[in-house]
């Protein structure tokens, strides 16, 4: 259930508002501005609905507040005052407000314009949602990866390194088994890896099947090519039943680089370990390559 936040000095309005909303939606109130913003630093709110013209604080200067604080910017903020002044409404968008609602307000009206926003609110965090994750696997995908990796480049230094991970021989597996059951591996392996690194490190599907992983040695207790030995082993036990009634086991090859003072970014950090994961490939698959 969304949350709103009712802001007004006036109980009655409170009152009325709480009964209109309070079916749909979990409603909290506060009559006071600086109690309200204390309320939304520490509470998951979904919108506010705030009044203009009340004392100690007004929602005009509430919403500045609001808006200047990255926790609490972006919580959409409707003011619903009596104030119907052109300046007024020019000032509450400007201030950031989502929308503007004259006072006193046509319930039905206030009712789908909260149903409006929320729908926004829910298509953007979808968007979010596609734009960094992989849709088949639920891992990171290539452009969340490259913005989380430059970040932890850029404040990490020797102590880190990027494993690339290809499947060995994937095209026979969907040669003989079909593209479904090729994804079934690409899932299965993702899943081993997954559990094996418990949110340890970056880990991403690059593409197709090929995966990243960008760790820091304190994360694998320093010795980061028997770390990633044994899960190369661990994705060697794995079995997948097939339709033909077989079980087929896969395996993976693995090219780990280290960062140092020649390694100027990611980019060049990923192209070491990918020339090591094409040398552990030219050397029969099923292998790991470190490269210093
Ligand atoms: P190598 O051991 O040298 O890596 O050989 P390989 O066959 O694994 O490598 P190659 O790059 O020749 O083939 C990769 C195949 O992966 C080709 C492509 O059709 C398949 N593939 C890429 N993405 C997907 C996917 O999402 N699902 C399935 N089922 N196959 C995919
Ligand atoms: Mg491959
Ligand atoms: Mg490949």
């Amino acid at each position: 259930m969304k949350k709103i936040l009712i802001i007004d000095d006036t109980r009655v309005n409170i009152v009325i508002l709480q009964e209109l909303l309070s079916k749909k939606y979990d409603v909290i109130s506060q009559t006071n501005g600086f109690k309200a913003i204390e309320i939304v630093k520490n509470e998951k709110v979904d919108l506010i609905l705030l009044d203009v013209m009340m004392p100690e604080i007004d929602g005009f200067e509430t919403c500045k507040i609001l808006k200047q604080n990255p926790k609490t910017k972006d919580i959409p903020i409707f003011f619903i005052t009596a104030k119907a002044d052109e300046d007024s409404i020019e000032n509450a968008y400007e201030l950031g407000g989502s929308d503007y609602i004259s006072k006193p307000f046509k319930p039905k009206e206030l009712l789908a314009k909260i149903n409006r926003e929320f729908s926004m609110q829910d298509m953007i965090s979808h968007l979010h949602y596609i734009s960094s994750y992989d849709e088949m696997t639920g891992i990171l995908n290539r452009r969340k990866f490259f913005e989380l990796a430059t970040k932890r480049f850029d404040e990490t230094k020797e102590n880190l390194y990027a494993v690339m991970i290809d499947i060995d021989k994937f095209k026979n597996i969907n040669d003989t088994y079909g593209h479904a059951f090729g994804d079934k591996v690409i899932k299965c392996i993702t899943n081993t890896i997954k559990n094996y690194l418990q949110n340890k490190g970056i880990f991403a599907r690059l593409g197709g099947e090929e995966f990243v992983i960008l760790i820091e040695s304190l994360e694998c207790n320093n010795d980061i090519e028997t770390y990633m030995e044994e899960l190369r082993v661990l994705v060697s036990t794995q079995t997948l039943n097939t339709d033909k009634n077989t079980q087929i086991s896969f395996t993976i090859s693995q090219g780990i680089s280290q960062k140092d003072d020649f390694i100027k970014d990611i980019d060049h950090l990923l192209k070491k370990a990918d020339d090591a994961l094409y040398e552990a490939k030219g050397d029969g698959r099923n292998k790991t390559i470190f490269r210093v």
